[in-house]
């Protein structure tokens, strides 16, 4: 089975991700990581992508499409994938469906994560990222042990560019105009489309997505 999971920024892709590729076969393909990776090795790639990045805007559509299909190319293996802020517009939906069917797959499903633009705000200003790991903390909600500090790494948190204020606000338009798109382009593909509210607690909404998928 390949799930696409949608939603705006903050409302919770990543951590159910995380949920989802913890049962065994699944894997997840999360473009804001490959990204930021990119960046701190200062690629190329790194290079151009780090301009749109820190204002909140979405990387061209070529430039995430090339990567995403040499990490499918390089990685990919027949078991369940999750993509994780990706297709974000409906040029690179219709670019995945092409990956995909040439290795003869496509997307079952896509699950739309829901919440108003106040609460993602809230979240998004309050989170705060481990370099190393990426691990999301947030400081009103899930802080670590120690303040600051990775409870697995050790390594102080930062609060990444592009989840101060101004940019989040940019990325919440961004999400509007660009991405929801993507949910026409799925439901005119016949895949199944389930909406599920992401303001109800992480393990509510959990049960929900696995519901969803059947699992
Ligand atoms: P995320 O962690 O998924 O919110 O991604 C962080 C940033 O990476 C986004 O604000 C975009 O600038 C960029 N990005 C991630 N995925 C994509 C994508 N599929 N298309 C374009 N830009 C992306």
């Amino acid at each position: 089975m390949n799930v696409v999971l949608l939603g705006p920024p903050g409302v919770g892709k990543g951590t159910q991700g995380v949920f989802l590729t913890s049962k065994p076969g699944w894997t997840r393909i999360v473009t804001g990581d490959l990204l930021r990776e990119a960046v701190t090795v200062g690629s190329t790639l790194g290079v151009k992508a780090e301009k749109y990045m820190s204002r909140g805007h979405l990387v061209p559509d070529a430039l995430i499409v090339a990567l995403v299909r040499d990490h499918l190319v390089n990685f990919y293996s027949k078991g369940n994938l999750v993509f994780d802020g990706f297709p974000r517009t409906e040029a690179q939906a219709s670019e995945l469906t092409e990956i995909l069917a040439l290795l003869e797959n496509s997307i079952d499903t896509l699950i739309v994560l829901e919440a108003e633009d106040q609460a993602l705000v809230e979240r998004i200003n309050g989170r705060r990222s481990c370099p190393d790991c990426n691990a999301i903390y947030n400081v009103h909600t899930s802080p670590p042990e120690t303040s600051g500090i990775c409870d697995t790494e050790g390594s102080t948190l930062i609060h990444r560019t592009d989840d101060k204020l101004e940019t989040v606000i940019s990325r919440l338009g961004v999400y509007k105009t660009e991405t929801e798109p993507v949910i026409g382009y799925y439901e005119q593909m016949g895949a199944k489309v389930c909406r599920v509210d992401g303001n109800k607690d992480v393990g509510e909404v959990r049960k929900l997505v696995f519901q969803a998928l059947g699992m």
